[in-house]
């Protein structure tokens, strides 16, 4: 099963969200389209943390929010140990930590390799 990185379009004024609200912060319409929202972010901040909530495996765990352009930012794991701002992520359909013995799963950002 493939998994594409969706955001949410409003059918009134075309403003895409990400993740989905009730209604549009735009318009305020309630009605709204999937959307691809491509396969190229770039990150804009991020964070490390340390001290790492039980059940995650891969700590240290980077945090970041990236920019997928027309305003549209998600916040995820970052996988790498040198973020920078600006860098290249991509999403990526994994594993993200365990809880309560139950796999949990989402995206998460990997660097795109340049050059
Ligand atoms: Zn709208």
């Amino acid at each position: 099963m493939e998994h594409k990185f969706t955001g949410f379009k409003c059918k009134s004024c075309g403003r895409v969200m990400y993740p989905k609200h009730n209604r549009c912060l735009g318009c305020k319409g309630m009605e709204f389209e999937e959307v691809e929202l491509g396969d190229e972010a770039e990150l804009i901040t991020y964070t490390k943390l340390y001290a790492i909530p039980e059940g995650i495996e891969m700590p240290p765990l980077t945090l970041g929010i990236v920019d997928f352009g027309n305003n549209v930012r998600a916040l995820g794991q970052i996988m790498t140990d040198e973020p920078k701002m600006g860098m290249k992520l991509r999403p990526v359909w994994g594993k993200l930590r365990k809880i309560g013995g139950k796999d949990v799963f989402g995206f998460k950002f990997e660097p795109i390799e340049k050059g």
